[in-house]
């Protein structure tokens, strides 16, 4: 049996918006946006464009304020050094991060994409804006493509792909600044290629990837590559807040033709959303059309239609191709263009805003928010758990770090003039994770004994591990049988910085 296709409302599953029936993809020219929405993202991007591109300027004592050096295990975050040693404090903070993500987006949906993802906002927010302003909105893009190859063709082509490399090499570099820090770029940057191939290829390469993601790969990237795209299926609800076509509003949709009206059935058909769409009517115009003489036009149409005239502009101006009115989608990244094209559109007809607006899938068909679910709860619950165990593990975090370990394959021996002493041989390790070098010294805890230092005695490099031997001598009197635990505390100056605990080994008794 044959299913009728305009019957088939499911139809959309069936496909994927940019890829045709036979696997090629299709090429997305979304319409310009504009609207209320569109401005305040834009607002937002200059911000979020400021802050990624200054930061890496930032200096507090020398260092960056941030710096994620992944090649020397060397991590700061606002000014703090973080080293491998801290491994657990980074694990619990991304396990945090990773549930405040999820309880976000059971919330709001994939607010995250449209307004702060960097990949929206170099792609629509620069990317695409160059794109438009070198070569035109969809229509004229279409037209560029299909054109033979002018002079003028040539000309744009070339220039905005020349941008766009020139923005990803731009990007790229500061994409490796948070690695490698400012400094180091710049010395890669001046000196000759000969002395920094490594670098000059790290360069390329990070700048040959951005320039393929936003110059060919754009919205798949959302699609078929982000790991947080591909998750939302399980993590949004009925009760997550994400840009929904308010379907009871909306449905049936149909165009605003005059046969919808009373007053001349016969005419020929006329698209008003048509008219409105391609801006050659003014509103007023369109509904004065439409109306019956001496009738309330929207009473007349509302009758038969809903509040959503079919323009297509929601689809138009949509960066993956989807159409909004199937439903929420894996595809839709929550930038609100298809919010801002349908206000306008609901403007010139004289109607309400928000039949595209940010709503659930229950507030919409039963008229109710509810954010506060039993899911919700339960996120908000293990987030707040975690969050205070971050808290206590960062306060009991120390800027130093010692550790002292007995020597492996030795025991206790006597000292050779003191028959009544024993002696013990470690190794200590210290981390400063300051950015200031130091000497340390160690002193033994609630126990008469010596501590002898093999070689001189430690000075601590900033951000680096100092390691080294002692011996710790005790008199046998003071044991407490085969192992006796020792505290030792660790002194810089008369300063305490640490204190660590061991064993000291001795004969059974
Ligand atoms: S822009 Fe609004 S009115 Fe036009 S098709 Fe989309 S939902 Fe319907
Ligand atoms: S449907 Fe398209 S235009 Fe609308 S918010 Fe989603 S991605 Fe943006």
């Amino acid at each position: 049996m044959s299913i009728d296709p305009i019957q088939d409302t499911e139809e959309y599953r069936d496909k994927v918006a940019t890829v045709d029936d036979r696997g090629k993809r299709i090429w997305i020219y979304p319409k310009k946006p504009s609207g209320r929405y569109y401005n305040a993202r834009k607002w937002v991007s200059y911000v979020l464009l400021a802050i990624l591109f200054g930061l890496p300027f930032i200096e507090v004592g020398g260092e960056p304020f941030v710096l994620f050096n992944i090649l020397e295990r060397k991590f700061i975050l606002f000014g703090v050094l973080f080293m491998p040693q801290d491994f657990h404090l980074f694990v619990l903070a991304m396990l945090t991060f990773i549930v405040f993500i999820v309880l976000f987006t059971v919330v709001w949906g994939r607010v995250f994409c449209g307004w702060i993802c960097p990949q929206t906002i170099f792609m629509e927010m620069v990317f695409r804006r160059i794109e438009y302003w070198i070569e035109g909105d969809a229509n004229a893009q279409r037209r560029l493509n299909k054109a033979p190859w002018t002079t003028d063709k040539i000309f744009k082509k070339t220039a905005k792909q020349v941008i766009f490399f020139t923005i990803s090499v731009l990007i790229a570099n500061v994409f490796l600044a948070y690695i490698i820090s400012l400094d180091e770029v710049l010395r890669i940057v001046q000196e000759p290629i000969s002395q920094n191939w490594e670098g000059f290829v790290a360069m390329i390469l990070f700048s040959g990837a951005f320039y393929f993601v936003f110059s060919y790969m754009r919205e798949q990237v959302c699609i078929a590559v982000c790991p947080y795209g591909r998750l939302q299926g399980v993590m949004l609800d009925n009760n997550s807040i994400v840009v929904h076509y308010d379907h009871v509003r909306g449905e049936p949709r149909g165009k605003m033709k005059k046969k919808h009206t009373a007053r001349k059935p016969d005419n020929p058909v006329q698209s008003i959303a048509a008219t409105v769409a391609a801006g050659t009517a003014k509103p007023d115009q369109v509904k004065a059309e439409a109306m019956p003489t001496g009738s309330n036009p929207t009473e007349q149409i509302k009758k038969t239609l809903g509040d959503c005239i079919d323009c297509k502009l929601c689809v138009q101006v949509c960066p993956t191709g989807i159409d909004i009115r199937d439903g929420t989608q894996l595809e839709c990244v929550n930038c609100t263009a298809c919010m801002d094209a349908c206000d306008e559109v609901m403007d010139k007809i004289g109607r309400e805003r928000g039949l595209i607006r940010y709503d659930s899938f229950k507030g919409i068909s039963e008229g109710r928010k509810r954010l506060w679910t039993p899911r919700v709860m339960a996120y908000s619950a293990v987030l707040g758990v975690l969050i205070v165990v971050n808290i206590l593990l960062l306060n009991a975090r120390t800027d130093v770090e010692a550790n002292l370990f007995r020597a492996t394959g030795t025991l206790f021996y006597q000292v050779n003039d003191q028959p009544d002493q024993l002696r013990n041989l470690y190794n200590y390790q210290i981390t400063n994770k300051t950015k200031e070098s130091f000497p340390v010294e160690f002193r033994l805890v609630g126990i008469e004994g010596s501590i002898e230092l093999v070689g001189k005695p430690p000075v601590t490099e900033p951000g680096a591990q100092t390691e080294g031997s002692l011996f710790i001598t005790l008199d046998k009197a003071d044991l407490d049988g085969r192992k006796t635990r020792l505290s030792i505390d660790v002194y810089s100056g008369d300063k305490r910085i640490d204190r660590v605990k061991t064993n000291f080994f001795g004969p059974v008794q």
